[in-house]
């Protein structure tokens, strides 16, 4: 009697499985929910540089800081803008709230300092989470991990170490999510971020757990972009945004 009833269990256990194993979600057709908006791809360079597409913010024409606080001392030169030591931070005009980043940057092809002052830049989600520019191409062996380009500083390693070396362009594609706060000023969601590094998986949804070191803002739910100068020469193009 007792092994009948095990045998039915085990069948009831084996059909309840079953049938959670082959739900199928209903098929739905929506037709107006609503239809995604057509958006244009931007050109693509000889050299592998994306434009902006038809629906991003062009964080960098070019020509001028028009889309940049203050009076900045970076150097435009050739439709790209670089920092060098002494030069001070870029801080956007517009803050956003979720978005997606793109920019590209590269690092003299004679490149020269050690360490942490070889290359070092930054991108500064909401000018607070840094996710790091650093010449790893050659300069990875004695560096800590969680320092390495396209770290989120000092909390999250890249999965991989994709950069080009010196000369060549490298791309940083960035999709941020903003963090929201209880009233007592802690995160009710944290920040969470993925990043592609030069078409590479490299922050996959992370969590961002707070301000990274060199954050110089308070934080909030939107906020703005800023470029570090960290006593080293880099170069950017293709600066554009996407709000999510
Ligand atoms: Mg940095």
């Amino acid at each position: 009697m007792k092994r009948s009833i095990f045998s039915i269990v085990i069948l009831v256990l084996a059909v309840f499985k079953s049938s959670i194993c082959f739900a199928q979600f209903p098929i739905l057709d929506y037709y107006d929910n609503p239809r995604p908006k057509v958006v244009a791809t931007g050109e693509i360079s000889k050299d592998g540089g994306v434009a902006a597409p038809s629906d991003a913010i062009s964080m960098f024409n070019g020509k001028d800081f028009s889309e940049w606080k203050g009076n900045p001392k970076w150097i435009i030169k050739d439709g790209t803008i670089t920092c060098f030591p002494g030069s001070g931070y870029l801080y956007s005009k517009r803050e956003f709230a979720d978005f997606q980043l793109h920019v590209e940057f590269k690092f003299a092809e004679d490149i020269t300092g050690p360490d942490n002052m070889r290359g070092n830049s930054g991108i500064f989600l909401h000018g607070l989470y840094e996710i790091q520019i650093l010449e790893t191409y050659q300069n990875f062996n004695k560096f800590h991990v969680n320092g390495y380009a396209g770290s989120i500083y000092t909390q999250h390693a890249p999965l991989v170490n994709p950069m080009h070396k010196p000369g060549e362009w490298n791309t940083f594609e960035i999709i941020f999510t903003a963090p929201s706060f209880n009233p007592d000023g802690s995160y009710r969601t944290n920040p969470r971020v993925t990043v592609l590094f030069n078409g590479i998986l490299v922050q996959n949804n992370a969590i961002i757990y707070g301000l990274t070191a060199g954050a110089r803002v308070e934080q909030k739910t939107k906020g703005g972009i800023a470029i570090q100068e960290h006593g080293s020469t880099v170069t950017f193009r293709n600066i554009w945004v996407r709000e999510l």
